[in-house]
């Protein structure tokens, strides 16, 4: 066995004690049926109701996306066949791109793989090509940030989070010629909370500062045609960079940024998260820029989305079960331990064929680990039923198991 296995044994080990060993759940969707799952276990195969899929909109379920995709397989296959600039670009692609920026209100926008490679690519790529940047990072930005930043040799400033007075302190002690760098999100995933994005460009004009900001949870859902919370506060004008992800709301897949031509056109031909790697299908590419342009009119699917979140959080608060505060469409509840957390979880599903994701450390501090709940616009009355009850029922017996 070579040294590296040995640490492999003892490091899984060591996981698995503390409580933090992820396993999948392998649940089939069925997309006429979403939020309805198959799950087969033991050949029994049982429908389950998933309550934190971050298809927020269910439009990875849609004719919209789903004939999309299947009309352009037809026509153009099912990989793209090269990188975009060896043969993987399609008018599609960049037809994707011109969508994303105009609902941004940029000049122009780029397509990656992924969100995350779109986070690490961007921002590395932007830190590399200045000496001596400064880097102000929110604490609880996404690992994926997180990446694109320390791959760089700057400066970075970890502010403590959606907190302006300490972004502030940092900002002006920092060195004052200095290219500075403000990194964070819109809509933080695990707690639900919103960043005060207005007084961050207010600040980030003040000092100078570039603005690169994450609407991977926001976009599709917040803002007049779903372009994002900045959009929605009025101030995405004011925001250099805006990256998003097709993931999520948009159902599909991929990563993107939105900004200035010349930024964006600097990107394309120097980072190597974009350069090096085979364009995105073209089934996904025709799903995600379906996707965009049927969100971008649909606030029906948005209004029945926020009202079914709300209606969820004053259930919950209703039946006294320990609801964390949040005022976005993410509805996290509070259960305080790893283990008992995954306890939950597989209760939930083996009693009552309801799946909620537990979300342990390292995502979340120890002490707030939680059941993170994206309802959504496909959620019924009675499948809110079913959920409070079953929470009603393992939560709080939960609390005399962990006792
Ligand atoms: C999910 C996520 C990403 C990554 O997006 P993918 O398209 O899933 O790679 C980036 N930022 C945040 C805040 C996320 O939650």
């Amino acid at each position: 066995m070579h040294a590296f296995d040995a640490h492999c044994r003892a490091a899984l080990a060591e996981i698995k004690a503390q409580g933090r060993y992820r396993q999948f759940t392998p649940l089939a969707r069925e997309a006429a049926r979403f939020p309805r799952y198959r799950m087969t276990r033991d050949g029994v195969e049982r429908e389950v109701i998933v309550w934190s899929s971050n298809d927020y909109l269910g439009m990875g379920c849609s004719p919209v996306t789903i004939e999309a995709a299947c009309a352009a397989a037809r026509e153009m296959g099912a990989g793209a066949g090269g990188t975009r600039n060896i043969s993987g670009t399609s008018p599609l692609h960049e037809a994707l791109e011109a969508e994303l920026a105009d609902l941004h209100g940029k000049e122009a926008g780029l397509v990656f793989t992924s969100g995350f490679v779109s986070n690490q690519a961007a921002l590395a790529g932007m830190l590399a090509a200045l000496p001596g940047w400064q880097v102000f990072s929110d604490a609880k930005n996404h690992a994926s940030m997180i990446a694109g930043i320390k791959a760089a040799k700057a400066s970075v400033h970890i502010f403590a989070h959606n907190d302006v007075a300490d972004l502030e302190a940092r900002l002006a002690a920092a060195p004052a010629g200095a290219p500075k760098l403000i990194a964070f999100e819109s809509v933080y995933s695990m707690d639900g909370d919103i960043a005060p994005i207005a007084a961050i460009a207010a600040l980030a004009e003040r000092f100078g500062a570039f603005t690169y900001l994450d609407e991977v949870h926001a976009v599709g859902m917040y803002g007049p045609q779903g372009a994002g919370v900045a959009a929605r506060d009025g101030v995405a004008g004011r925001i250099d960079i805006i990256e998003g992800t097709l993931a999520k709301a948009f159902g599909a897949h991929g990563g993107y940024i939105t900004g200035r031509a010349e930024v964006i056109d600097f990107l394309r031909s120097t980072a190597g998260g974009f350069i090096f790697t085979t364009a995105l299908p073209p089934p996904v590419v025709a799903a995600a820029l379906a996707s965009v342009r049927h969100l971008r009119g649909d606030d029906a699917r948005r209004a029945r989305h926020f009202e079914r979140a709300e209606t969820l959080k004053r259930r919950l608060d209703a039946a006294g079960l320990p609801r964390m505060a949040s005022v976005s469409h993410i509805v996290p509840v509070l259960i305080g331990d790893a283990a008992r957390c995954r306890e939950v979880s597989r209760r939930l599903l083996e009693e009552f064929g309801i799946y909620a994701t537990p979300i342990n450390y390292p995502t979340v501090a120890r002490g707030t680990e939680r059941l993170r709940l994206t309802p959504g616009p496909f959620h019924s009355d009675a499948m809110m039923d079913a959920l409070i009850a079953a929470l009603g029922a393992v939560v709080g017996s939960g609390a005399a198991r962990a006792a």
